[in-house]
């Protein structure tokens, strides 16, 4: 049953016609919770005490808290945020420098997220300079069942999928977390978990952050990110109409090297992962993101890049590379920067647009795949390394 924290606001009409209120009475508590990010119905002062009331007795209310943010040195910020039941997810803050045409500021929208802008979106929508344009990473599961070798989140398993209010409060405690000229301009779902395999969940959030009269994001700047669920790939693109951007993490090229790194290549093979994406309804100069995390001696040989850039022709992707970051529980490492830039290279000169993603957060575990299962184990003081504690 959909929790009402995570109801559309005609869900809330329906609801709340049932007790016999007025529609504006809808709208009212819909901007409450998705544009003010207000949970606690004692705090929501223009309704009624009857429907304040009412709300609490739907279990309206907080429903996850804050347990720590860590900020890294580089302005990466990490929430660990406690559920309900005990168990706790983290959500990352990554900011980055605004304003064309500096080469910092390019670098940066380079690696700030794998589902950075298309150029003609900037155009259509210059950002005053100041601003700081923030990438919001959230989570869609408590740990992971798709069991990739390199990640902290998919070695810990599934404990259980989050609910769709789980998914949007995340991005209501970050938005709350701004600071100074801080906007929040990106969400990815690239946090712990797969968001496909919480299919719905996923879905309903995605249809509450770019509702109008909530957050308002831009479906455009809401990205989706996957290990490659082929039948909800073609669901989403089906439900959506494109309207919503795609990542894929592929890593490899050839089913040998694939189905080693992700187990869940050998359910969905690169052939039908790869029909799927040349299927996904594409919105006018947008472009499927293709996640490629390069892992020292597995996936990084010049043969490789040769390989990808042969697979991937014909198909309107941007690559964005990704050094392994370090997880314990596993000798997997990074790929060394000369060999990540003569990859890069091979990828360029083969015609595609192809970055680096610096590593970010990582002196406070926030980095890609370091985002791990806390709080069943003692918790290690400052989280340096969170995937140990
Ligand atoms: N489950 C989804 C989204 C979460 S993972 C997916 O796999 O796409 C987000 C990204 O982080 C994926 O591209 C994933 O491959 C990458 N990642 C996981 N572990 C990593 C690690 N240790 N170093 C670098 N990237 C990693
Ligand atoms: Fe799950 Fe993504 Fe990690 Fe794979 S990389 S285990 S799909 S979170």
């Amino acid at each position: 049953m959909t929790h009402p924290i995570a109801r559309t606001q005609e869900e809330w009409t329906q609801a709340l016609s049932a007790r016999g209120e007025r529609a504006f009475v809808a709208k009212q508590v819909f901007g409450w919770i998705q544009k003010r990010g207000v949970l606690d119905p004692a705090r929501m002062s223009n309704l009624s005490a009857k429907v304040r009331e009412a709300l609490v007795a739907e279990g309206v209310g907080e429903i996850l808290t804050t347990e720590n943010v860590h900020r890294s040195a580089d302005g990466t910020k990490k929430a660990v945020l406690r559920l309900h039941d005990g168990a706790t997810i983290e959500t990352v803050l990554l900011p980055s420098v605004s304003g064309r045409g500096s080469a910092a500021a390019e670098e940066l929208d380079a690696d700030s997220a794998a589902a950075e802008d298309d150029d003609e979106d900037e155009e259509a929508e210059p950002i005053a300079p100041g601003v700081v344009r923030v990438t919001q990473c959230i989570s869609t599961q408590v740990g992971c069942a798709m069991g990739c070798v390199f990640c902290a989140s998919g070695v810990a398993g599934l404990k259980r999928h989050l609910g769709a209010e789980e998914i949007v409060a995340q991005v209501l405690v970050g938005r709350a977390m701004l600071e100074g000229t801080e906007q929040l301009r990106n969400v990815v779902f690239m946090g712990m978990g797969e968001p496909l395999h919480n299919y719905d969940a996923t879905a309903r959030a995605v249809r509450l952050l770019t509702h109008p009269e909530g957050i308002g994001l831009s479906s455009r700047r809401v990205t989706v990110s996957t290990s490659g669920l082929v039948p909800e790939i073609e669901r989403l693109g089906k439900e959506f109409a494109g309207q919503v951007a795609l990542a894929v993490s592929l890593h490899a090229a050839d089913d040998a090297t694939r189905s080693a790194m992700m187990p869940i290549n050998r359910k969905y093979p690169i052939a039908e992962l790869m029909a799927a994406l040349r299927d996904y309804p594409m919105p006018k100069r947008r472009r499927i993101t293709i996640e490629y995390t390069l892992v020292a001696g597995k996936n990084d040989s010049p043969e490789h890049a040769h390989r990808l850039a042969a697979l991937l022709r014909g198909l309107r992707v941007k690559v964005n590379l990704i050094p392994m970051n370090p997880i314990s529980a596993s000798d997997l490492g990074p790929t060394q920067h000369g060999r990540v830039l003569a990859f890069q290279s091979v990828m360029t000169d083969a015609g595609y647009s192809c970055f680096v993603r610096r590593r970010r957060g990582d002196d406070v575990a926030a980095a890609c795949g370091q985002l791990a299962l806390l709080g069943a184990k003692p918790k290690v003081k400052g989280f340096r390394k969170a995937e140990e504690a």
